[in-house]
């Protein structure tokens, strides 16, 4: 039997990156998608790309800002309304934000990147938390990051939504084991996404593709991740065999995060 038939896996950020990635891996083996992003053309593609490879499988598109509470509730209520619970929520949609030293880091900026990556997760956890407490069952994983586990530099408003989001995991996955509810974090390193690459491109401009390179120089392994070897490790973290996997930050950085 495939590892996630019949199970119902809701997802931020399905649009792009991470988020598509693990929504490709879990449709792979069997699962039925709620997929939530602000940009509703990177759904579309997510649908196609997935449509393309598991031609039957059953996807809802959904347009949120998770920085919003009613829109959170909206897309949780909605999952539920089309395919009845939710067995796994890869809460991850997410923004890097503008680089600066503290004390020219703008507040607006501070705080647009809070709302969305801290508070959008915040909102996310409470409201799939009941749905999974009411069912005696359930996988999250909130997705952090290096800069959620170490000091990254230039980043106050990442660093400080990444450092919550594993807070918040721990807090939780404290609260929720008894329910049969599992609660865990990654934290990606550089990992090669459309955010990433944006990045880059800010930094480099055309030669974009060799300020990557001096990016990865930091790195033990030398290279950036790839969005699918993150999708393997979500899958995993939201399947029944991470079941007791919980309260846990699990990196995946080439070794980044302990240099
Ligand atoms: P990405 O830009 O490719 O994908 C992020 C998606 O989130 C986009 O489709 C975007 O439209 C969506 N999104 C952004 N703000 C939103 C909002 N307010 N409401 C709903 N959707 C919104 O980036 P990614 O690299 O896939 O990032 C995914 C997550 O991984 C983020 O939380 C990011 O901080 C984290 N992360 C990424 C890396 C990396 O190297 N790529 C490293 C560490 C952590």
């Amino acid at each position: 039997m495939e590892r996630f038939q019949d199970k119902v896996i809701l997802i931020t950020g399905g649009g792009s990156g991470l988020g598509k990635a693990t929504a490709l891996q879990v449709a792979k083996e069997g699962a039925i998608l709620s997929l939530v992003d602000l940009n509703e053309q990177g759904l579309e593609e997510t649908k196609k790309e997935i449509l393309e490879i598991v031609p039957n499988a059953k996807i809802a598109l959904i347009k949120a800002n998770v920085a919003n509470e009613e829109e959170v509730k909206a897309y949780v209520q909605e999952t539920i309304n089309q395919f009845g619970k939710i067995d796994g929520f890869f809460n991850n949609a997410g923004i890097e934000g503008k680089q600066n030293l503290t004390e020219d880091f703008g507040s607006d900026e501070f705080e647009k990147v809070v709302d969305i990556n801290l508070n959008g997760v915040f909102y996310g956890m409470k409201h799939v938390l009941k749905v999974m407490k009411e069912q005696g069952s359930g996988s999250i994983v909130n997705t952090a990051s290096v800069g959620g586990i170490r000091g990254v530099g230039n980043q106050s408003g990442y660093a400080a939504s990444k450092h919550g989001v594993v807070g918040l995991t721990r807090n939780s996955g404290i609260e929720y084991g008894q329910y049969g509810v599992s609660i865990k974090a990654i934290a990606p390193g550089a990992i090669l996404t459309p955010m990433v690459e944006g990045s880059l491109k800010q930094m480099g401009g055309e030669n974009w593709e060799e300020a990557g390179k001096e990016f990865v120089s930091v790195n033990p392994m030398k290279r950036f991740g790839k969005p699918e070897e993150v999708g393997y490790l979500v899958a995993f973290l939201l399947s029944d065999h991470a079941g007791f996997i919980n309260a846990a930050v699990v990196p995946i950085d080439g070794g980044q995060s302990y240099k």
